[in-house]
């Protein structure tokens, strides 16, 4: 009778909801977009009901396009998109205000204040992050600072914070339920990932009440079951992630240096690096990856601000591209990039570079340049950004990774993960089921609820669906870095010139 496995997926731009059987196999899904609100320039919201709506408009859409129903679903697990901020009303559910999205840049001054005031050290120490606007705590506290009565209810113990995996288990228990995950709590800036608490320095120092905190559970556990008044039946939610940890989940990368990248808009990279939280003081980002029974995992992040964005800026922007797709075809159409480098840092650079100066260039022309070259260079840029984070996170955990795991809207183009696996040195491996950051929230939940016994007996579903083997050897692998990194160091300070 029990024969799925629900996973909510509540991205950025759209709420999805994916049905696996326990083989890991999606059997529906459906997906809605929703409005993105920018009350102002930098300013990114979202509607919390909205948010709320589409998501369980989805899951319901997903059961019945395959003829299912609530009775027929082992349990759910939720991913979600990071660091958003909710505030809501303990006794209504209602919020007090739209969602503050990761994106939203409103605390950038309050944040250049932090860092002048020499809290880096601290907050790093405690949290793994880095201070800045995409974290949660300062979206929160310009929330109580800025709406009407919100400080003085949040005192008065009448407000819940969450973020969206939050937002969503409240409402989907009834309101019953106000609790999150170490994944999640490890992005707001308020958790502490040695002691595994909400901190009450950081607490004090955002001026937040700890009455409207929710209960952080393991990842993989029985966070409540659903309301019958919201879906007509009493399923537990059993898995919870943010939406990088759980895609790292997803991709079985469960032992320590495993490491996987999700190529889309930007790219995000992930480590696992075990019990041990790895401190660094050079960009990326130390993160609980999940808490399954007592035992805390870490990851490392870095993220590429543009990664398939290069690729829309050669469809939209140069028009030499119809499609993203084309991008592979025609950098067939040439050996390799005839000595152009493209270093796409339209908004900056990133890891390890960290300038928010740098600006695009294209060098390296020469009279026997074409169109080709320069789309293969583009294509390949993807590939040298993501080999510089990895550089990065070997050198934190002085280990070489084993393997690279790819997933993401550009890990479709083999041309690209050939370069890859070049450049690194190391096999990549596409999985067969691309869903990887739903797949990993219904695989939490499917540990919790016995449909799996452990973290190896989910292995048996790990199918690559291709795995491409370098070919090039050490010397041109050095050489083409270095020439990567010479365009680099030409693109930086930009701006300010
Ligand atoms: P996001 O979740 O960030 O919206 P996706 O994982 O859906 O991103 O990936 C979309 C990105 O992947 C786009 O930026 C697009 O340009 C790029 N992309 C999609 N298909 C290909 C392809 N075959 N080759 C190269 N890039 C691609």
């Amino acid at each position: 009778m029990k024969k799925y496995i629900m996973a909510l997926d509540q991205g950025t731009t759209s709420s999805r909801a994916i049905l696996f059987t326990p083989d890991g196999v999606p059997v529906s899904s459906s997906q809605k977009e929703f409005a993105q609100i920018f009350p102002k320039e930098g300013w990114v919201e979202h509607d919390p009901m909205t948010i709320w709506s589409t998501e369980i408009a989805v899951a319901t859409e997903a059961l019945l396009k395959i003829g299912g129903s609530w009775e027929e679903v082992i349990g759910i697990g939720i991913t979600n998109q990071r660091e958003t901020v909710v505030v809501w009303d303990k006794s209504t559910g209602a919020p007090v205000y739209n969602a503050i999205v990761w994106q939203c840049r409103r605390t950038a001054d309050y944040c250049r204040e932090l860092t002048e005031g020499g809290y880096s050290s601290m907050i790093k120490e405690k949290t793994g992050l880095l201070i800045d606007p995409y974290f949660s705590a300062t979206k929160l506290k310009w929330l109580l600072d800025n709406v009407e009565g919100a400080r003085e209810a949040a005192e008065a113990g009448q407000l819940c914070f969450g973020t969206i995996d939050s937002w969503l288990i409240y409402n989907l228990t009834g309101g019953r339920v106000h609790a999150t995950d170490p994944s999640n709590a490890s992005r707001t800036m308020l958790f502490n990932i040695n002691t595994m608490r909400w901190d009450e320095e950081l607490l004090k120092l955002f001026n937040i009440p700890a009455s409207m905190l929710p209960e952080v559970k393991p990842s993989s556990g029985i966070f409540g079951y659903t309301s019958t008044k919201v879906i007509g039946a009493e399923v537990p939610i059993a898995g919870v992630a943010g939406d990088q940890q759980a895609a790292l989940f997803g991709q079985y990368c469960f032992d320590k240096g495993d490491i996987k990248n999700t190529y889309g808009t930007g790219a995000f990279l992930l480590m696992n690096t075990g019990d041990a939280p790895y401190l660094t003081d050079n960009g990326l980002v130390t993160t609980v990856a999940w808490q399954i029974g007592d035992r805390v995992t870490y990851a490392l992040e870095g993220s590429v601000f543009t990664c398939g964005a290069a690729i829309q800026w050669l469809r939209d922007g140069m028009r030499v591209i119809e499609s993203a797709a084309d991008s592979e075809y025609y950098a067939r159409k040439v050996p390799d990039s005839g000595g152009v480098m493209v270093v796409p840092a339209f908004t900056g650079l990133g890891a390890p570079w960290w300038d928010p100066y740098a600006r695009g260039i294209v060098i390296g022309i020469s009279r026997a340049t074409n169109k080709y070259h320069i789309i293969r260079a583009t294509l390949e840029s993807l590939a040298y950004q993501t080999a510089d984070v990895v550089d990065l996170m070997e050198r934190s955990v002085d280990t070489r990774i084993p393997r690279l795991k790819v997933d993401g809207g550009a890990a479709a183009n083999n041309l690209l993960l050939g370069f890859q696996a070049d450049l690194l040195g190391v096999n990549i491996e596409r999985p067969e089921c691309i869903e990887t950051t739903a797949l990993g929230a219904a695989y939490l939940a499917g540990l919790a609820l016995g449909t799996y016994s452990s973290t190896d007996d989910l292995r048996r579903n790990d199918k690559p669906d291709k795995t491409i083997a370098p070919e090039k050897s050490d010397e041109w692998r050095e050489a083409s870095l270095k020439r990567w990194r010479a365009a680099v160091e030409r693109s930086l300070g930009w701006a300010e010139i």
